[in-house]
C-alpha cells in the first residue's frame, strides 16, 4: 500500500542513468482532462515507475498504475465504481521527430529541458486505460429497472429501508 505522494516534475534522464524507481500516489482530482471525459473523481491513483536505459541505449520508463474510478454507466449515466489498471512502456524523446524513431513497443514521452511532467504522463495513461463502455448489472441499473416494471409497481417493489427511529420505537414498545 502506497502512502507517499509522487512528485509532479522529475528529471527523467538522471533517474534513468541511476536506474531509479519511483512509486507513490497522485490525487485523482488533479486530472482535469480525465474529469472532462468521465466526471470529477476523488481518491488517489497508485503509480509505480522504473526508470532505466535499455540495451539499445534508449531511456525508458516501465510503469504500472491502479485506481478506483467512478465512471458513468452508459445506460443511466449514474456513476459506478470501476477498478482501472494498466502497464505501460514509455520511451523518452526530446522532440517529435525522435518520437517517430521509437519502436512500436514504446509510447513516446516528451522530455523538455530535462524535465518530465509526471502529472501529464499519469493522466495520459489513465485516460488510455479507461474501459470503452461501462454498464451497471441490469438489476442495479436505474434505466433497465424502470423499463422492466412500470409506475406504482416499480415503487412498491423497492424495499423500503427501515428508519432507525422506527426500529428504536419498535424496541421500546417491546420492552
Ligand atoms: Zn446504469
Amino acid at each position: 500500500m502506497l502512502t507517499s505522494r509522487l512528485p509532479i516534475r522529475v528529471e527523467p534522464y538522471r533517474l534513468a542513468a541511476r536506474a531509479e524507481s519511483l512509486s507513490g500516489l497522485m490525487a485523482l482530482d488533479r486530472f482535469e482532462r480525465l474529469a472532462a471525459q468521465v466526471g470529477a473523481q476523488s481518491g488517489d491513483c497508485q503509480v509505480w515507475l522504473d526508470f532505466g536505459i535499455d540495451a539499445q541505449g534508449r531511456r525508458e520508463i516501465r510503469g504500472r498504475l491502479e485506481a478506483e474510478l467512478q465512471l458513468p454507466c452508459r445506460r443511466c449515466l449514474e456513476p459506478m465504481a470501476q477498478h482501472v489498471e494498466s502497464e505501460f512502456l514509455l520511451g523518452m524523446v526530446s522532440s517529435d521527430a525522435l518520437a517517430a524513431e521509437l519502436p512500436s513497443t514504446h509510447e513516446p514521452v516528451l522530455v523538455e529541458n530535462e524535465q518530465l511532467n509526471l502529472l501529464e504522463v499519469v493522466e495520459d495513461e489513465l485516460i488510455l486505460s479507461l474501459p470503452q463502455v461501462v454498464y451497471h448489472d441490469e438489476a442495479h441499473c436505474r434505466v433497465s429497472r424502470d423499463q422492466l416494471s412500470s409506475g406504482e409497481e416499480a415503487e412498491s417493489s423497492e424495499p423500503t429501508p427501515a428508519s432507525p427511529f422506527e426500529v428504536l420505537r419498535h424496541l421500546k414498545g417491546k420492552s
